[in-house]
């Protein structure tokens, strides 16, 4: 490789490594996306440009046009995706990276002139990408609604335990014989391929988003598998970083729902069976609330903690509640917002969604923070939000979310709860807190709730 190449491929590693940083924090996530993309597109360049073998004008057609057309479908979809549909998107682009993988390994089986550790990095590579790709449709249909229903095979976890054996058993066999036999490749892709559906079909409900971070750092190990292949430095860290990363962050979603790795994968959360057969009943009577006393009892408090939910997103009211909170700070009252780490749909969805409005970073304060503060504030108002403030967890061991942390609305003076109806949340369970004697229910819409509230206000 020449020097030049290598400078390039060193330069686009260290701003993977700054892009990665930056994403850390909602303020600079947009900087540290764009230097990462601007640093695998010096990568794509140098690759093209720079190399030490003739290509003839045709390759530099056919390449160029993949670029172009690639770039403005993803460029028109990406800027017409609603922030409610990101995890769609991710799990999209996880599966399209995987079978990017999975084609390289199947290319290269074909040139295939190396040892047997080069014919163990081509059988991975098909392996680990098609799995990615069949497991990420999946995760994709299911997101989107247009395969809602966890499917469980009798036995499933059997069936996928003894499939995946004998696919590992299958993979050790091609590379030992030495076989230069497609036909076992189009096998290998074939089962793979049904695996990744078999590993994503029973899981369902609120561990879809923790299955799509899963299949992101398989992704990942599939680039860097193929970065191996290649010998190329820049695709071997770029893939080691998003492997890492997902799986970093499939442990942390795990934490926020304090449940095992393995109980999302062998487990049955967020599955109708469990929603329907676990659970204290809960019922009695709710008090209802309107924009005007909310108004009052807000404009009267001297601390409010505004907790934002999946409803929120759904609304689009992430500016007019922002519009809100600066009221009553105007007004004199400490206005906070407290962010739980599953709220929403994906990781940091919540901090998205008030990044977009230009809600102060420090009004968002982390579950773990702003629980303490409860007991001290004068008036929560949940919007959109659902399980991550049921009691449940901590109350009723039979609920599918017991163990989870949650924030305790509860220990706050008065709690206002803005949703459409008395509908459950993701987890498909009841709130005992709608019920609490502290709660008031402010039923409509949350951008027209929040709206009239803000009118209400204005009007004190
Ligand atoms: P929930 O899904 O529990 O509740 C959202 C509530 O919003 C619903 O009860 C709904 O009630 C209400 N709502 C919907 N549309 C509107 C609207 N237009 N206006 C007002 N309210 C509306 O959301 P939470 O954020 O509380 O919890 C997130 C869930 O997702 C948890 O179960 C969590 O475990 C799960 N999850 C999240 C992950 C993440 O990474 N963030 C990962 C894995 C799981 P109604 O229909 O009555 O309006």
């Amino acid at each position: 490789m020449s020097i030049t190449l290598s400078i390039i491929y060193l330069i686009a590693t260290v701003t993977f490594v700054i892009g990665l940083k930056n994403l850390g924090h909602p303020e600079t996530a947009k900087k540290g996306n764009l230097i990462a993309a601007g640093g695998m597109g010096i990568a794509i360049i140098g690759t093209i440009c720079i190399h030490d073998i003739d290509v003839p004008i045709f390759i530099y057609i056919i390449i160029g046009a993949a670029i172009l057309v690639g770039s403005i479908i993803g460029w028109l979809i990406a800027v017409k995706v609603e922030m409610t549909k990101m995890p769609e998107l991710v799990s999209l682009f996880n599966g399209f990276g995987g079978a990017s993988a999975a084609l390289i390994g199947i290319v290269e089986f074909g040139n295939n002139s190396g040892g047997i550790s080069h014919v163990a990095t081509i059988i991975a590579a098909i392996a680990i990408g098609s799995i990615t790709f069949s497991g990420s449709l999946i995760a994709w249909a299911k997101l989107n609604g247009m395969m809602w229903k966890d499917i469980r095979l009798p036995k499933y976890n059997l069936i996928n335990n003894v499939f995946f054996l004998i696919l590992l058993v299958f993979s050790i066999y091609i590379i030992w014989s030495h076989t230069e036999s497609y036909l076992m490749i189009i096998f290998l892709l074939a089962a793979s391929l049904v695996y990744g559906v078999l590993f994503v079909i029973p899981i369902g409900g609120a561990d879809m988003p923790v299955v799509i971070s899963l299949l992101n750092s398989l992704t990942g190990i599939a680039a860097a598998i193929t970065g191996i292949l290649y010998d190329n430095m820049v695709m071997l860290v770029g893939g080691i970083l998003v492997g890492s990363a997902g799986l970093i962050l499939t442990f942390a979603m795990c934490k926020a729902m304090n449940r095992p790795l393995s109980n999302v994968i062998f487990g049955a959360f967020g599955g109708d069976d469990v929603v329907a057969g676990s659970g204290a009943q809960i019922g009695g009577t709710i008090k209802k609330t309107n924009p005007s006393d909310a108004a009052v009892m807000m404009n009267y408090s001297n601390k409010v903690v505004i907790v934002p939910g999946y409803g929120l997103a759904v609304a689009q009211a992430q500016h007019v509640i922002h519009e809100l909170e600066e009221l009553l700070t105007k007004k004199g009252v400490e206005v906070s917002y407290a962010i739980h780490p599953v709220a929403g749909r994906m990781p940091g969805h919540m901090n998205v969604l008030l990044a977009e409005s230009n809600v102060d970073y420090d009004k968002l304060i982390d579950m773990d923070d702003i629980n303490p503060q409860f007991k001290n504030t004068d008036v929560v108002l949940v919007v959109g939000a659902n399980d991550v403030v049921n009691p449940a967890a901590h109350n009723d061991p039979s609920s599918p979310i017991y163990g989870m942390p949650i924030l305790d609305v509860e220990n706050a003076k008065s709690i206002i709860i803005n949703k459409r109806s008395m509908n459950p949340g993701y987890a498909g369970i009841q709130n005992e807190l709608f019920f609490n004697q502290k709660t008031s229910m402010l039923f409509g819409d949350a951008k027209e709730a929040l709206t009239k509230l803000v009118q209400e206000l204005k009007n004190l």
